[in-house]
């Protein structure tokens, strides 16, 4: 029998969690009486996107918009190794204060961006960032900068898809067979 490459290689077992696939406003929408809002199809109930890679026992989350800490609990995750950004819009980025409950359980949380959206974040969420008179209680997150080339992640090697999102660049990210997109207007072929 032929064997396949990935024969030789370590075996590593990628599981992803989709978290949330909602519009920037979350399904429903506040407020609305479009059917769909007011439809009681658990389908109609969409959280702000987000998701979960999870390689043996490493647990990669992307995005961490405003509906994380709900996707957290739902999904029962006591533990994170990393945090993932796609790109700076809010419904990706929101909840970055929610990262806190990791932050006390396990301490500074590894978080991999675009240097465009770490600049974005320090000016959104300046008391995390700041290094000066930081009040207790905030998360200190261990930013990594990502370009385009493949970085690695307790072992886990994590390759950048640029694309374009439509006024803004968004990366998505391949981990083994695995690859995961969002907010994608077009991609380079
Ligand atoms: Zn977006």
């Amino acid at each position: 029998m032929k064997k396949s490459p990935y024969f030789y290689k370590t075996f590593m077992e990628v599981k992803i969690t989709i978290l949330g696939t909602g519009t920037s406003q979350g399904i429903p929408v506040i407020g609305s009486s479009h059917p769909v809002c007011l439809s009681d199809n658990p389908k109609d109930k969409r959280l702000r996107v987000s998701a979960m890679i999870e390689v043996n026992d490493k647990r990669l989350i992307i995005d961490c918009g405003p509906d994380f800490r709900q996707q957290m609990l739902s999904n029962k995750v006591s533990s994170i190794d990393a945090v993932l950004f796609t790109h700076e819009h809010a419904d990706h980025t929101a909840g970055l204060d929610d990262l806190r409950p990791f932050y006390f359980r396990q301490g500074d949380l590894h978080c991999y961006m675009t240097s465009r959206v770490h600049e974005a974040l320090k000016e959104r969420f300046n008391y995390i960032f700041t290094t000066a008179n930081k009040y207790p209680g905030v998360a200190t997150l261990e930013v990594h900068e990502f370009i385009n080339d493949t970085f690695t992640v307790d072992g886990i090697e994590v390759t950048p898809v640029l694309a374009d999102h439509g006024y803004i660049p968004v990366h998505g990210f391949r981990i083994e067979n695995v690859a995961y997109m969002t907010d994608v207007k077009t991609i380079a072929q």
